[in-house]
């Protein structure tokens, strides 16, 4: 009898002991755990939460979570919860549907970008004695290094996006995504019925300024063009650098016409214009194609022919002027 009452005594120290243990790790995990009751009254309250709310545990214990913290939001969270109790369903929401339940600072160093602590919440139903559920257990975990890294990857897989399709020396379109545009454009047109032009152009004898002020000159007179070519196009419009020196401009619902008045405010502004590279003052001219799309074209190929042999005219007609593919 004696020994049975020992090993009973024993194993009640033990639960004692692993009790206590669990409760010391629960207050240090560094993981937020709070109880509320059916009225979100707070029941409990780790060492997480206090530190990071500046709020103890003896200070909240009985008071309503919506009171104490008035920016969590309420409808947000009853919608949540109340699933939870009614269903006896375990819910989670993550960082991404809402960056934090509560705004807490973010304390980490190495992710010391981020303003609050970003959050994944998993929202636990506690059964009573009873067997109903009149607990919610929340967990918080701080995913803020997540968090950072993926918007930190986002931005520069978006850079890297931009890189792909923009030329480095006049930060235009490049060759493969203006022709990417074009392409939409044609079959966008096919659909809508509606007028679309494009300008080919290419500067003028532009081996002599290559010959005459050398290669870096000639790179600057490149950018100048460019340089030009944004500060007339609408918004709408879309340049981009197709060659050495050869530029295109797709020009959405724009009859030739239309393109024609753009064509000559850009061919006029340059010829008016002055590079300066090293002091040197450079003068040159652009020659313009203008091609409006048209039913019978077979595709965007077609479409930049005959804008191309429009440049071809004009460069044979003297160069310095634009012309209408008809
Ligand atoms: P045209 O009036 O008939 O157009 O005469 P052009 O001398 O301009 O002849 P073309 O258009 O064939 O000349 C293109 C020259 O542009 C050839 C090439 O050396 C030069 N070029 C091509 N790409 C670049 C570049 O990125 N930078 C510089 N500086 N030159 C380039
Ligand atoms: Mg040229
Ligand atoms: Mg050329």
């Amino acid at each position: 009898m004696q020994s049975a009452t020992d090993s009973e005594t024993e194993s009640a120290t033990i639960d004692i002991k692993e009790f206590h243990w669990l409760m010391d790790m629960l207050q240090s995990i560094d993981v937020g755990l709070l109880v509320l009751d059916r009225q979100y009254n707070v029941q409990l309250w780790n060492s997480f939460m206090a530190n990071h709310s500046g709020i103890s545990s003896s200070g909240i214990i009985g008071k309503n979570i919506f009171q104490a913290f008035s920016d969590v939001p309420e409808t947000w969270f009853k919608r949540k919860v109340e699933s939870v109790f009614l269903l006896n369903n375990r819910a989670f929401t993550t960082w991404e549907q809402r960056p934090y339940l509560f705004n807490f600072k973010n304390y980490r160093p190495i992710t010391g970008s981020a303003e609050f602590m970003y959050q994944n919440i998993t929202y636990i139903p506690l059964a009573s004695v009873d067997g109903k559920i009149n607990h919610l257990g929340i967990a918080i975990y701080d995913v803020t290094d997540i968090a950072i890294n993926k918007s930190e990857l986002e931005e520069v897989n978006h850079k890297l996006e931009v890189l792909s399709r923009t030329d480095r020396l006049t930060n235009l379109n490049n060759r493969g995504h203006w022709e990417e545009c074009l392409v939409q454009e044609f079959l966008r047109v096919q659909r809508t019925k509606r007028p679309s032009s494009l300008i080919m152009f290419d500067i003028d004898h532009f081996k002599k300024v290559n010959d005459s002020y050398g290669h870096q000159a000639g790179d600057e007179v490149i950018r100048a063009a460019a340089a030009e070519v944004v500060k007339k196009v609408r918004v709408t419009d879309v340049p981009g650098r197709y060659g050495g020196e050869e530029f295109g401009i797709i020009l959405i619902d724009t009859p030739a016409e239309g393109a024609l008045y753009l064509a000559e405010r850009l061919r006029k502004a340059i010829e008016a214009m002055s590079v300066f590279h090293d002091g040197v003052e450079i003068r040159y001219t652009i020659s313009l194609g203008i091609a409006e799309i048209k039913d019978d074209m077979s595709g965007h190929k077609q479409w930049l022919q005959c804008a191309d042999q429009a440049l071809y005219e004009a460069k044979r007609a003297g160069r310095n002027q634009s012309v209408i593919y008809k």
